[in-house]
Formats: C-alpha cells, structure tokens, sequence
C-alpha cells in the first residue's frame, strides 16, 4: 500500500465541561486503509470523527483530512468525506431513491448525472425494489443500507463509518462488510471504521487503534497487537496418556489442564519451548497427535489492553 497520509491528528483535544472526550490523539491513516476505532461507550470514537469532518471544533491539536484543516475548510472536505453517524437521519418522508438524489444534488453531483448514480447505488444495496416506497416503512437494516449508500453518493475518498452495523442481522451485517471491502480494496478509498465489534474489526481493517478515555492504548495490525500479548500465549495438545503428559509438564513448570479425549490446555509456554517440550513429552513416551497453539485474537489484545487501562 502506498504510503501517504490522509487523516492525520496531532495532539487533537476536546473537552465538554469537565470530560475530556478526546485527549492528545495523534494518528495517521494511509490512503486505502481500512482504521478500525475501538472503544467502550463514550471512548472518544464519535467525537474524533466529528472533529476530523470539521462539525465540532477542537480546544487544542490540529487535524488534516486530505490535506484540508478541518476546523477552517469544513465544507470543502465534507465535499469529499462520506459519513455515516450513529444513527443516520433519512427522510423518512421520502422514498429510498429521492433521499439518495436530494443528497446527491447537495453533495455537488452534476445534475445530469444524479438519476443514473442513484439507480446504481440502489442496485449495489439491494434496495432497487423498495425504491419507490417511503423510508420509514423501511427495516432497520433496509435504512442502514441506505444511509451508506447516502455517504457514498458523491464517490467520497474518505469514508467515516460509525458502527456500521450496529442493530443488523448477520446477514445484513456480511452486506455492510463486504461494501466495505470492496470500497478499501478495489476502489481504494480510505475507511475510518468505529466499531465496539472486535469480529468485524478484525476481519476488515488493515490496523486498529484501541482507544478508552480520549487517549489511543495501541495502534497496529491486529497481529502486531496479539504479538505485544505473547508473553500469554496458549497452546491446545492433544496427547495420551493425559496424567503422565500433565507431570512432566508440571516438572517443567508449564501449567496445563486436562480436558476430554486427551485434549490438554497449556498456557505460559514461549514458542521456542515448543519442541523441547514435545521431545521431553515423546522421550517418555507420550503420544502427541496434535499440538496447536492459540494465537491472541484481536478479543484477547482489547480486553488485555482495556484491563490494563482499568488498573491504571
Ligand atoms: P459510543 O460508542 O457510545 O458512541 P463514543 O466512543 O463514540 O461512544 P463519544 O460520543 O465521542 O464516545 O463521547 C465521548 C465522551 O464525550 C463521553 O463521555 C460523552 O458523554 C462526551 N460527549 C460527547 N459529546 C458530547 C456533547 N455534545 N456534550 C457533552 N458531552 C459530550
């Protein structure tokens, strides 16, 4: 991917009141990246994206989003941005395709080519059928759709999503994540993805940065994440007989427990002591049909980094 930064925040800061929702974020994201923002409820996640689209200023930092300061160039950015909020206004007046051709005229798209662009986003969202039909006769699932075909009606570069499918089935929530691969990997846009759904975030975003109380915990790939939890790494054995593996572990000094058919849990052991283990094991003859160990998943890495938070 190539490297050019296209949202990039320094030391960014808002309060309200006594909170600080959002303290001394710096960040930056490469164009075509898929960001993943983790957070608890009241993490800070909303109000970053408000201050990188210029809707709310910030008390301290400095932000750019495509080269644009948004405090100073709000509306040509957002001329720019996509954004789908936490819970999307529609019309719910309105039909599906007049929401979608009312944005598109007011987002800047040419007159002439406003009917041709609605009809193609409602046949990528699987709304063409339910076109003609007022919005709030609409699913929830059926108006989150929408709304993100909405934020992408003027073809934005940058595409902030707030909990994309907070509130789908899992059918519809496979529609959103595979929209959003297809934005990242084919068409190249860039994705700013807030999400409290460590599934989704590990499954769609090239880094995540893990946020709690305004303030960035870590930032990386999800493996560079995990890796940073190796120290705990777990491994699955299975081996027979259990009793015999389960001492020599112990004299070993490897915790493990046993659990059916044979299947052992070991925790505490670093990858190099891998094959000196299963020699130990084998040399006593213990037979290992199986020896896997558990990579931290992205659940591991958050909780991990939300505990250490907490103990601070
Ligand atoms: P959620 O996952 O619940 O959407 P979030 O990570 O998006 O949470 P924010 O909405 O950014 O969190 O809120 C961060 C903090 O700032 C919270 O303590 C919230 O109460 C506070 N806050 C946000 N907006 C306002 C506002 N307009 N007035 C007062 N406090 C606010």
């Amino acid at each position: 991917m190539e490297k050019r930064p296209v949202i990039v925040a320094e030391g960014l800061t808002r309060r309200f009141g006594d909170v600080v929702a959002v303290d001394h974020l710096d960040l930056e994201v490469q164009a075509g990246e898929v960001l993943g923002f983790l957070g608890h409820n009241g993490a800070g996640k909303t109000t970053t994206v408000r201050l990188l689209n210029g809707v709310l200023m910030a008390d301290e930092g400095r932000a750019s989003v495509l080269g644009f300061d948004p405090a100073t160039q709000g509306p040509a950015l957002r001329a720019l941005t996509g954004v789908l909020t936490e819970t999307p206004s529609l019309d719910e007046r309105l039909t599906g395709r007049d929401n979608l051709a009312i944005y598109a005229d007011m987002y800047g798209v040419a007159p002439g080519e406003v009917a041709g662009r609605v009809q193609a986003l409602l046949d990528d969202f699987q709304l063409a059928d339910r076109a003609e039909e007022k919005v709030a006769g609409y699913s929830r699932g059926m108006k989150q759709r929408l709304a993100l075909a909405r934020a992408l009606v003027h073809r934005p570069q940058v595409l902030f999503l707030d909990e994309p499918t907070s509130g789908l089935d899992p059918v519809a929530a496979r529609h959103v994540h595979a929209m959003v691969e297809a934005l990242s990997g084919e068409e190249g846009r860039t994705v700013f993805l807030c999400t409290h759904n460590l599934a989704e975030a590990q499954r769609l975003c090239n880094r995540v940065a893990v946020l709690a109380r305004g303030r960035v915990l870590a930032l990386g790939t999800p493996a560079e994440l995990a890796a940073h939890l190796g120290r705990s790494q777990r491994l699955q054995m299975e081996a027979e007989p259990a009793g015999a593996a389960l001492e020599i572990m112990a004299a070993a000094g490897v915790t493990a427990s046993a659990g059916e058919n044979g299947r052992l849990a070991l925790s505490g052991v670093s990858r190099e002591a891998i094959p000196a283990l299963v020699a130990a094991l084998a040399g006593a003859g213990v037979r290992i049909y199986r020896v896997t160990p558990e990579e931290p998943s992205l659940e591991d890495v958050y909780f991990a980094l939300q505990g250490e938070e907490v103990a601070a």
